[in-house]
């Protein structure tokens, strides 16, 4: 093969490309592998970023790389994009001007994360769009000497880094436009302590609110943020915890089909509709048995769904039969959640902590399929301080219509 070809070119050096490279490893020893990563750092535990990094002392930054080289002998071109896809000539183009040949095809891109509109006109980076090791360098340096941080955005990441600053004695005001912290996704009684939780360690929490504009000064700061309802606000640094949007573009140019959001539709073999490229992690639109068809932002889904794609790229022919959970730990709470965490729905609360109820319990998000009806159908399993529970969450989502009140006591 010439020096630009490969077997297998994974588009995405996060966390789905190096659970790929290491699942193709798993049923391929020899194929040559190559990852092109538009960051110039090689793959790291993201969640570590808004976590242990900043609240565990026994984890080392050393400890954020997955050791995608040293484990597959992948060949790592970073600070590289994908531009251009050719599924007739098998080919991908970089924004470097390369053109990259592959027998099979890998797309896990994820996406960029968005922000407030703020000028930044020398280009300060004060406005962080939180997502990378690069990110978490330069908030780490920016709040060395404490300083105040403004966090925007309602999201679990958000949250999570609010809890973060705030930890490491940086004055940390959470920006957010639900009136409550976590309200869509949360119970009251949970949103209550949370927000008493996130309150007395010092998060000064500005509900209700959205960032209309702003501009930062310089290097030194500040940056001036324009609030909803006329208010304006300043910080030495701003977090934004936005969503993100998709970067498929490339893959929708090349005629791969593509959901409403951009996501890249997948058969149960994470293969898309060109039967050379396979997609996984953020991008993967994909029929879970238990779920149904959706696209999944966490980080259990990146690594099963990147190593199973990578294990069929090598020619497994397995079905991915994950039902993936996410989890996220704010200050002493830690929760797992699988299916749908929507507070719109109803909920089955199942309380069982010994000192104040919520310091344990489960939640089911439940539908019935009329107001007088028994029945209900679960969507969703919240764990909350619940170990070793997937499993039964995932059992609770796919056993069909239940009792409501035969839910307490099932599990914890
Ligand atoms: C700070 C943080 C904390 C998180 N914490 C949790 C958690 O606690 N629990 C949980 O379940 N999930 C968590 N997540 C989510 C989880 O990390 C993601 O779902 C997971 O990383 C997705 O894997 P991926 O490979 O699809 O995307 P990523 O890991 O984001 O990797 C995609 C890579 O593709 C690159 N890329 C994009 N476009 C191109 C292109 N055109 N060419 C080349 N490269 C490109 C991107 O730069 C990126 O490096 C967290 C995410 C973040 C950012």
């Amino acid at each position: 093969m010439s020096e630009n070809a490969y077997d297998y070119v994974i588009v995405g050096a996060g966390m789905a490309g190096d659970a790929a490279a290491k699942g193709i490893r798993e049923v391929d020893a020899d194929g040559t592998i190559c990852l092109v990563g538009r960051e110039p750092t090689p793959p790291v535990t993201r969640p570590a970023l808004s976590k242990k990094l900043w609240t565990d002392p026994d984890f080392a930054f050393d400890d954020v790389w997955l050791g995608t080289e040293e484990q597959t002998g992948a060949t790592l071109l970073l600070g590289e994009s994908v531009v251009g896809l050719d599924p007739a000539g098998r080919t991908v183009t970089t924004d470097a001007g390369r053109t990259l040949t592959y027998g099979s095809l890998l797309v896990a891109t994820s996406g960029t994360p968005g922000g407030p509109d703020v000028d930044d006109p020398a280009g300060t980076g004060l406005v962080v769009r939180f997502r990378t090791v690069d990110d978490y360098s330069f908030l780490r340096e920016r709040t060395r000497d404490g300083g105040h941080a403004v966090v925007v955005g309602g999201s679990y990441i958000a949250t999570e880094l609010a809890a973060a600053l705030v930890q490491n004695g940086v004055g940390t005001d959470l920006v957010h436009a639900e009136e409550r912290l976590l309200g869509a996704v949360f119970p009251p009684v949970l949103v209550d302590r949370l927000e008493s939780r996130f309150t007395q360690a010092g998060v000064r929490l500005v509900p209700g609110t959205t960032v209309e504009g702003g501009s930062v000064e310089g290097l030194d700061g500040p940056v001036r943020l324009e609030l909803s309802g006329d208010r304006t606000h300043e910080a030495d640094v701003v977090v934004a915890g936005f969503g993100i949007t998709l970067e498929t573009g490339f893959a929708a140019d090349a005629g791969l089909e593509t959901s409403e959001d951009g996501g890249v539709v997948v058969d149960e073999r994470l293969r898309t509709s060109d039967p050379h490229v396979w997609a996984a992690g953020d991008v993967a639109q994909y029929p879970d048995q238990v779920l149904g068809r959706r696209r999944v932002e966490h980080v259990d889904h990146a690594t099963e769904s990147g190593r199973q794609a990578g294990r069929n790229m090598a020619g497994a022919g397995e079905p991915y039969t994950h039902t993936p959970y996410y989890y996220s730990v704010l200050f002493e709470d830690r929760y797992e959640a699988v299916g749908t965490l929507d507070a719109s729905l109803e909920t089955v609360e199942d309380w069982q902590g010994e000192d104040d109820p919520q310091d344990k319990g489960v939640v089911y998000y439940v539908e019935r399929e009329s107001d007088e009806a028994q029945d209900v159908q679960v969507r969703g399993v919240l764990l909350w301080n619940v170990d070793g529970a997937r499993d039964a969450a995932r059992h609770a989502i796919a056993s069909g219509a239940v009792r409501a009140d035969a839910l307490p006591g099932r599990i914890g």
